[in-house]
């Protein structure tokens, strides 16, 4: 497991998915990911490059400045490949709500747990290498065959998470991806449809 932290950006913009969706936010974006999913947008090869705990906790700090923002994400990349417990506990100790989103490949220790953990499974693995099965909201990506009505039966099955989200992958197949999230959501009770509220009002 990485020590220090390679750096893609560190941003001010609102929550736009999930649970939290309208909440001004600090995102903290990591480099790098064990998976490869064929829609990722994350410029693994660009942005900050490394950088120590300080320098984020300043960085994260200046862009708050003036401002009540006390909500950060620590997003990917896949932000478990990186030793998570002194950035977590840094932050939850100057009074941030840390939210962590990750591909759920990597078991959380109690000493990593952010005050909202996003798992956001990917097919594949799929539920074989899902080893955070317990959240506080889980958020699937769909596309316009993955994962299967099947697989998501079997996923509600084995996970526990207060939130159920769908989320239609972007492109040029949103709408057909929208329009699938809309019928696997009718057919669950509690599911709910997650959009990138963000990228619609170019908060980006
Ligand atoms: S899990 Fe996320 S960061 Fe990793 S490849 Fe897939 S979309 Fe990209």
């Amino acid at each position: 497991m990485k020590t220090g932290y390679r750096v893609v950006e560190i941003f001010r913009t609102v929550q736009g998915e999930g649970s939290l969706v309208g909440v001004p936010m600090i995102f903290v974006r990591l480099a790098g990911c064990n998976l490869a999913c064929a829609w990722c947008d994350t410029d693994h090869d660009n942005g900050l490059g490394p950088m120590p705990i300080d320098q984020i906790v300043d960085e994260v700090r200046a862009l708050a400045e003036g401002t009540t923002i006390k909500h950060l994400c620590i997003t990917g990349g896949e932000p478990t490949l990186y030793a998570l417990e002194s950035m977590v506990q840094q932050f939850k100790g100057q009074g941030w709500f840390v939210a962590i989103e990750t591909n759920g490949t990597r078991e959380f220790r109690p000493d990593e747990w952010p005050d909202l953990l996003t798992v956001s499974p990917k097919w594949p693995p799929g539920i074989d290498g899902l080893r955070q099965r317990t959240c506080d909201e889980i958020k699937i990506p769909i596309t316009e065959g993955t994962p299967s009505d099947e697989q998501i039966t079997e996923l509600v099955a084995v996970c526990t998470a207060d939130h159920w989200f769908l989320q239609p992958v972007d492109g040029v197949r949103l709408k057909e991806n929208a329009n699938r999230c809309l019928t696997l959501a009718s057919k669950r009770q509690g599911f709910r449809i997650s959009g990138q509220m963000h990228k619609r009002l170019g908060l980006l």
